[in-house]
């Protein structure tokens, strides 16, 4: 699997690092509350299982998978809710955590469904963040790392349900994709 990457942009060491770092700030801003961790699936999966571990806070934690992508790398534009959550949402703090933003029509569809179910507050956190992709205004609270305009897989992040399970951020060689 290793063999396939053609260049490392984030290590694991330096997500080790962020991860902490943003425990920290989280566990600051969250102090005496208990917000709910709505971790969209597949992709922040690792990252979710990161960052919590770094808050030293009490919150409750939900999923929910919303998919805007095939099994290719370009967005279908296309929204649908896979699974939605088992927790009430109505007065509820909530820390959404994402693998990255890109178009940003799956966190703007988020917002919109969890502001009509009237959370108390809405803070998105996410791992990366992929500005000249989006195609709708929104921003993350939180971001780990700016990442260029280049499809990237790891650490959550997949090509074709593959790469999810390498422990850093990087770009796959050419001949993946079938190219050359
Ligand atoms: P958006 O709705 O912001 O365009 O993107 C949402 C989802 O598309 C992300 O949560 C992620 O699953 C997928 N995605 C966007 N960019 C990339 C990328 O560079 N690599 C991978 N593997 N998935 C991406
Ligand atoms: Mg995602
Ligand atoms: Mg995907």
């Amino acid at each position: 699997m290793n063999n396939d990457i053609e260049k490392v942009l984030i290590s694991e060491e330096e997500i080790k690092q962020k991860c902490q770092e943003l425990g920290e700030r989280l566990t600051k801003e969250y102090e005496g509350k208990f917000p709910l961790a709505v971790g969209v699936l597949k992709g922040a999966m690792p990252f979710m299982s990161d960052i919590l571990r770094a808050m030293d806070t009490h919150l409750e934690m939900d999923f929910m998978d919303v998919s805007s992508y095939g099994g290719e790398t370009r967005s279908s534009g296309e929204v649908k809710i896979v699974k939605d959550l088992d927790t009430k949402v109505e007065g509820r703090d909530l820390l959404i955590i994402e693998d990255i933003i890109d178009s940003g029509l799956t966190l703007s569809y988020l917002v919109d469904l969890f502001k009509y179910r009237k959370a108390n507050s809405i803070k998105i956190v996410t791992l990366l963040d992929k500005p000249e992709g989006r195609k709708v205004d929104i921003k993350a609270d939180v971001v780990g790392f700016h990442v260029p305009n280049e499809f990237v897989v790891g650490y959550g992040l997949d090509y074709k349900e593959r790469y999810r399970n390498l422990p850093y951020v990087g770009v796959l060689k050419p001949k993946i994709y079938g190219g050359e």
